[in-house]
């Protein structure tokens, strides 16, 4: 096993410190990988050690030898992590050095430990609420009916998370005569509620409509249409709250990269609002946030100006990008989908997902993730760095977090 210094550790911050072997296949032997005085053997991998403040670097410079990352791992120890008879070029001290540490890279604390409020009310006994207000978000030549709705809590035990959902059992029975069964829909405020007073929840409900597929008649989803239909005074059933994938991470210095399609945008806008809106003694917002947003026309981008708002008060931790796919199109004529965004911004956006402190939310229509694996793949091979490998150690790190439906 031949062992190469391609780095001085002496550069290592308190994030260098952390080391990751990167498996790599395919570089190419010429004067600069000389230069570099990696051991290239003619075929199999090149396992190169390398520490966590060097990655970005370390990254193009294989791109640039023509090589390709099959995986990145943190450093257990070698001998553990680096099959025999492998080559390895590392930059690291020995496995027992204080410098290495013996754990995973860093993890969101683990969510059982925060106190979340889970099934505060059961469908059995739901909180009856009342509608406060119902207002409709998609404007003038939008589609379709998207509905911003505030109930009051009054009178409940019910609190929540940002990310988290309630359940409403729509009014009247199904074909069978029988209660209707809840549905789930993302709170789209913060614990405090829209009117700060920890006593409302408020939700994004677009109204399901679609054509039968066999009879051509219109047909109106059940409870989607139950709450855009609601009336201030009105009451409703309320479950819940659930969910924990979708949570918040605690601490505020936190990167956090938000995908959402349509009503996806609904756990955002509670995200944006703790982070940007609200003063806490708790929690101070530090670090930076981006959205991209997917939607059909320009009217359809529900809360637009109350984003945007956002984003000219915070520019420098704030940042949109829009993907409206039936107005926008790439140079090649296609339509403008979110992966298009993700493939446009594709160094920025790797270069935040490496940050151990940037953590990806995706929310919104069932299968946006095809497309956003699809982005990210292209931007990952940017790099010579296999996606799907890639995301796994994200999803295990709890950095990775995906609610669609
Ligand atoms: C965790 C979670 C969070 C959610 N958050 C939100 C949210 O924030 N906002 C929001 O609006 N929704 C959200 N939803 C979706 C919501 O729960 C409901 O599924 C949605 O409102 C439709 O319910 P409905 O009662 O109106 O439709 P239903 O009457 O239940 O009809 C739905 C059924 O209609 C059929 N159908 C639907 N479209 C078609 C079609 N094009 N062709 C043929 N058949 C079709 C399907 O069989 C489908 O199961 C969320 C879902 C989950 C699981």
């Amino acid at each position: 096993m031949n062992t190469l210094s391609t780095a001085a550790s002496a550069n290592n911050t308190e994030f260098g410190g952390r080391m990751f072997v990167y498996e790599v296949v395919g570089l190419r032997q010429n004067q600069a990988s000389d230069r570099a005085n990696y051991s290239i053997r003619k075929s199999g991998s090149v396992f190169i050690t390398v520490a966590y403040n060097r990655m970005n670097e370390e990254m193009r410079r294989i791109a640039r030898l023509g090589g390709k990352i099959l995986s990145i791992k943190p450093l257990v120890s070698p001998a553990e992590f680096i099959p025999q008879g492998s080559v390895l070029a590392t930059e690291t001290a020995p496995a027992s050095s204080p410098e290495v540490p013996q754990e995973a890279p860093a993890k969101a604390p683990k969510k059982e430990k925060r106190d979340v409020p889970v099934n505060t009310y059961r469908p059995n006994k739901p909180f009856v609420g009342k509608c406060l207000s119902n207002e409709e978000l998609v404007r003038e030549g939008g589609e379709g009916t998207v509905r911003h709705l505030t109930f009051d809590l009054e009178g409940s035990d019910l609190h929540y998370l940002e990310g988290q959902s309630i359940g409403i059992i729509p009014d009247g029975e199904d074909k069978n005569g029988k209660p209707h069964k809840l549905r789930l829909y993302s709170i789209a405020s913060t614990r405090h509620g829209d009117r700060g007073d920890d006593k409302t929840v408020s939700l994004c409900v677009r109204q399901l409509e679609y054509k039968d597929p066999k009879t051509g008649e219109k047909i109106q989803g059940v409870c989607s249409t139950f709450l855009c239909n609601l009336k201030p005074g009105d009451d409703l059933k309320i479950t819940g709250p659930v969910g924990k994938e979708m949570l918040l991470p605690e601490d505020p210095e936190s990167n956090v990269i938000m995908m959402a399609t349509g009503t996806g945008i609904a756990p955002f806008r509670a995200y944006l609002w703790r982070m940007f809106k609200e003063t806490h003694e708790d929690y101070k917002f530090k670090g930076k946030a981006w959205l991209f947003f997917g939607v059909a026309y320009t009217p359809n981008i529900l809360y637009k100006e109350e984003l945007e708002a956002l984003q000219a008060e915070f520019p420098d931790q704030f940042r949109i990008t829009y993907a409206i796919s039936r107005e926008q199109k790439n140079a090649d004529g296609s339509k403008v989908y979110i992966q298009s965004r993700i493939a446009e911004h594709a160094d920025e956006v790797w270069e935040w997902i490496q940050d151990e402190k940037t953590h990806t939310y995706i929310c919104g229509l069932k299968g946006m993730e095809g497309g956003i694996d699809e982005g990210l793949s292209g931007a990952a091979g940017k790099f010579g760095i296999t996606w799907s490998d890639y995301q796994k150690q994200l999803k295990k790190a709890d950095r990775w977090h995906v609610e669609t439906y």
